[in-house]
């Protein structure tokens, strides 16, 4: 494809931001195009200061990057001043590496971490010169592939994408790499590559699978053909401290989402909080040792200059050696005046110790999530934190001198009741009436609690994939009780769209014949979802209907237990039984014990390492 990269530069000048497209931050990789055995673009379905902050980008980046004869470029999606002169131009989207059009690249390959995202792959894939349908590509446009935490129900798109990785890709990408180069060397055909491929574990082929539906609807069988496994199970990395991870990140030029090193300590979550989609499908835990994160923590800090680095997981505070870690690391970033940023604690492991740990680093706002007002309800999604349990931790905070406290709520979780939304606020007050009982508290400075209450969305892999979610009334109802509710300056309230959730919610366990709607609402206008202001509901609900759909038969339906569903046939370790006993366990408000606790089998030991191998 032709590529005027003079009149590419000349446009640089005319957008806002134009450090999203010039590429040449620090630490980006240069190789040279003509020994590469295998062009990789990696794409993000969003602007660039959205897809820099993205951890499994910068492991893969660096991971294709090590390998001699790959080059691995990074591509988002231009905002639309850039666009409509790339359009205007004929500038074909590019790799920020070589600014190549990516169509020329033997990879395409993009991150799906959000649902309204999907319009953006398709928007890059056309931007690209690239056809969006999988079927209208041979052999002279590049492969695409998907992962992400999206994959685990990718059908909404599988006609746009060659394949899917499902799971961890750090291994299994290689192995594609490899088998890529065989069938290079060897004279490519598409449709012989992609059958090889879908015999490595892991690896989806949506177009290898047949889907029929029920006359009303639901999915009758999935149907497996030219030898492919009638279930594809997701890989995981059993041992995180010889897998590799990067020492060096990209260093962008401008201000982005996360603008910092990261480094992560452990992947999964013991905790099984049933609205959770990650603390499932990343299941079993494996940790990394204090070593390991210590030298890699260390090294991007060195590498990037970064002054700033998190510990990333799902629920840091159960990291098992935190203890250990914490003074480990503070010896060497307290004195070069380098901050550490603790996200995701969960309430009950806040301890004194780590309070005071933590009152040495930058003093920010804490964060902490209860989820939900009642004690009735954070049993019923497995929440296993108490009120006393909250109250006593943001004590602390207050005690070690934090003034301001963010509490994340979810209105419409399944069982839920006015009580409930009306125990936000009621325990929103108490966190502030906790604050005013402190003796020795900063003279003259107030309390402030920010509640923020998202919807809920049911997600697939979850014990919730059978519960209708809340309809749009629905939540502008309780979110209308629990302002009503809040009767004091000092908590500040806000939430999430729910015409954004509900579009999400249908998307999230939509079937294939929403691949349809997808282009056809793309090529209306929508894309950037993700953003208020492109955000185009009622086209989206329009383009729905106008193909037979009902979008409530996607998120307002309760499901039969026997329901086939649209992913029933991708396999993340935890089995279908296990989540229907959660769900049935949810309606009782019964708890299920963390997997440090007991095994409750969910399946995911047969992975063969992690948590499920520890001795109790
Ligand atoms: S098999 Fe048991 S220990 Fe392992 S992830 Fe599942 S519940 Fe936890």
């Amino acid at each position: 494809m032709k590529m005027d990269k003079k009149k590419l530069e000349s446009l640089f000048l005319q957008v806002q931001k134009p450090a999203r497209y010039t590429g040449g931050e620090w630490n980006s990789v240069q190789k040279n195009a003509a020994d590469m055995a295998v062009r990789f673009a990696f794409c993000f379905p969003d602007l660039y200061e959205v897809g820099m902050s993205h951890l499994g980008m910068k492991i893969l980046y660096g991971l294709y990057n090590a390998q001699d004869d790959v080059w691995c470029e990074r591509v988002f999606q231009p905002d639309t001043d850039m666009e409509t002169l790339m359009r205007k131009n004929e500038i074909p989207l590019f790799g920020l590496e070589s600014r190549d059009p990516i169509a020329d690249f033997d990879f395409i390959g993009f991150t799906l971490q959000y649902e309204l995202s999907f319009t953006g792959v398709l928007n890059m894939l056309d931007l690209a010169g690239v056809p969006l349908r999988s079927s209208e590509r041979d052999e002279r446009y590049p492969l695409v592939v998907g992962g992400g935490p999206c994959a685990c129900n990718p059908e909404p798109m599988a006609d746009f994408f060659d394949f899917f990785i499902l799971g961890e890709g750090e291994e299994v990408n290689l192995e594609v790499n490899e088998l890529y180069k065989k069938h290079k060397n060897a004279g490519y055909c598409k449709a012989a590559f992609l059958r090889e491929a879908a015999q490595i574990g892991g690896v989806y082929v949506p177009s290898l699978y047949d889907v029929t539906y029920h006359e009303d609807g639901t999915v009758a069988a999935v149907t497996a053909k030219d030898g492919a496994p009638a279930v594809v199970r997701k890989r995981i990395v059993k041992d995180l401290d010889s897998m590799y991870f990067p020492e060096y990140f990209v260093v962008p030029y401008m201000g982005i989402v996360h603008d910092r090193a990261m480094s992560e300590i452990f992947r999964g979550c013991i905790r099984g909080c049933r609205f959770c989609q990650a603390g499932f499908i990343y299941r079993p835990v494996r940790e990394k040792s204090v070593d390991t994160i210590d030298r890699q923590s260390r090294a991007l800090c060195d590498s990037t200059g970064y002054e700033e680095f998190s510990l990333s997981s799902l629920s840091t505070s159960d990291y098992t050696q935190l203890e250990t870690l914490l003074p480990r690391l503070l010896e060497w970033a307290e004195p070069q005046h380098t901050n550490m940023s603790l996200p995701s604690l969960r309430v009950d492991g806040f301890s004194e110790e780590l309070a005071n740990q933590l009152n040495v680093l930058r003093r920010s706002g804490l964060t902490f999530a209860p989820e939900a007002g009642t004690q009735r309800l954070r049993d019923a999604i497995n929440k296993n934190v108490t009120e006393n349990e909250i109250m006593e931790t943001v004590s602390k905070a207050f005690h070690g001198g934090w003034s301001a406290v963010k509490l994340y709520f979810m209105l419409g979780l399944p069982t839920e009741t006015e009580e409930d939304v009306v125990g936000i606020a009621r325990l929103a007050h108490r966190v502030v009436d906790v604050y005013y009982q402190i003796p020795d508290r900063p003279k003259g400075r107030g309390v402030t609690v920010s509640v923020s209450a998202s919807c809920f969305v049911p997600k697939p892999f979850t014990p919730f994939q059978w519960e209708p979610q809340d309809t749009m009334e629905q939540l502008h109802e309780k979110q209308r009780l629990l302002s009503s509710s809040v009767t004091t300056r000092k908590i500040s309230l806000s939430w999430h769209d729910a015409q954004t959730s509900f579009l999400e919610g249908v998307l999230a366990r939509g079937d294939r014949r929403l691949c349809a709607v997808i282009e056809s609402a793309y090529k209306k206008g929508c894309k950037l979802d993700a953003w208020s202001e492109h955000f185009h509901f009622d086209v989206w609900m329009d383009t729905i209907r106008e193909y037979g759909l009902d979008p409530a038969f996607y998120a307002n339906r309760r499901r039969d237990e026997n329901e086939l569903f649209p992913w029933d046939h991708l396999d993340y370790g935890v089995t279908k039984r296990f989540l229907w006993r959660e769900n049935q366990k949810a309606h009782k408000s019964c708890t299920t014990p963390h997997c440090r606790l007991q095994c409750s089998g969910c399946g995911a030991s047969d992975f063969g390492g992690g948590v499920c191998f520890e001795s109790r």
